[in-house]
């Protein structure tokens, strides 16, 4: 999976990695279009070091439209103290920073999904050369990485910190330890869709902690999941043993995606009107949702049923929805894996 043997990266950053203190700066990357011939993609960037210990990538806004991670990143780029640090902390709020102030999920530039373009390539589309610099020369550096996510402008989930089944069951072991840690309300163990392309596959293919999490959504953040994802950061890092002090871990529910059961997908396009919220139990058979078809009335709404019980730990937003989107994910209780 490793990209070796490929030309250099095009993106030059103006922090030196090996350096102490705090260092702010970007990822530059060469952009030439019509109205900047020699123009760039300015990617933020710091570097807080101090000591000696493990390194952890901290990265926001993979997608656009994903707000809690860009939130609780700035401040932490602002705000931490690296006389606390034992180690080095690296800082992307924003890693598809076109997307991220296009306010979309995937890059404006080239329709880029970033989270589907790893391991990326270093002469290929503004989003491929953002992966690929990540890939060659973020994810090495890092022991223990996390991903923010949360659902961006058409799904909403529960607050929930998690990591996947790994094929090596001691680095998977870490990975949940390192997601207790964290302490979202909820911990999932995810299944992913399709995990071809995405940075969590990438970084667990490198042996490396990795943490991700979906921790609200709908398009923006709340008080409450900011608030999570920044006692989640502290948390991890003292886990990881770079900032001193205990955890502040409180009660978390853990969750499981056993199977492809746990998502629901349209069959037509309409009004949904959910029967569940997020949180609540679904039973096996239970309603879920009705899409009305939204032409003429009269015409009898399609009904989704949960097809295992769990509770409701995602759903569409906003009200309509289309053929072939994910209108539900239920996940079942369980214990930590
Ligand atoms: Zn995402």
């Amino acid at each position: 999976m490793l990209t070796t043997g490929l030309r250099p990266s095009p993106i030059i950053p103006s922090v030196d990695f090996d350096g102490k203190g705090v260092q702010h700066g970007h990822l530059r990357l060469p952009y030439s279009r019509d109205d900047s011939a020699w123009g760039s993609v300015m990617i933020p960037i710091c570097v807080i070091a101090n000591d000696y210990g493990p390194t952890a990538l901290l990265t926001g806004a993979n997608h656009g439209d994903e707000y809690e991670g860009p939130a609780a990143l700035f401040e932490l780029a602002q705000t931490l103290d690296p006389s606390q640090v034992n180690g080095r902390i690296i800082i992307v709020p924003a890693l598809n920073y076109p997307a991220f102030r296009a306010g979309t999920r995937t890059s404006p530039i080239d329709r880029g999904n970033l989270n589907r373009s790893f391991p990326g390539r270093p002469d290929g589309t503004v989003t491929e050369k953002i992966a690929d610099y990540v890939t060659r020369h973020l994810i090495p550096l890092a022991d223990i990485v996390l991903d923010f996510h949360s659902g961006g402008k058409t799904l909403d989930f529960l607050p929930y910190a998690a990591a996947h089944e790994l094929p090596d069951k001691h680095q998977e072991a870490r990975c949940f330890d390192a997601v207790a840690a964290f302490a979202a309300p909820y911990s999932m163990r995810m299944l992913e869709i399709d995990s071809v392309g995405m940075l969590d596959t990438t970084v667990e293919e490198m042996g490396k902690v990795f943490v991700t999490t979906e921790l609200g959504g709908a398009g923006t953040a709340s008080a409450k999941s900011i608030e999570i994802a920044r006692k989640g950061i502290v948390n991890l890092l003292r886990h990881a043993g770079i900032l001193k002090g205990g955890l502040n871990v409180q009660a978390t529910r853990w969750l499981d995606m056993p199977s492809n059961d746990c998502f629901t997908f349209a069959l037509d396009d309409g009004l949904i009107a959910f029967a569940r919220d997020l949180g609540d139990a679904v039973q096996i058979g239970e309603i879920i949702a009705q899409v009305y078809p939204i032409g003429k009335t009269g015409i009898a709404p399609i009904k989704y049923r949960a097809a295992m019980d769990g509770v409701l730990a995602a759903r569409h937003v906003p009200g309509l929805i289309k053929a072939g989107d994910c209108l539900s994910v239920i996940a079942a209780i369980t214990e930590k894996p």
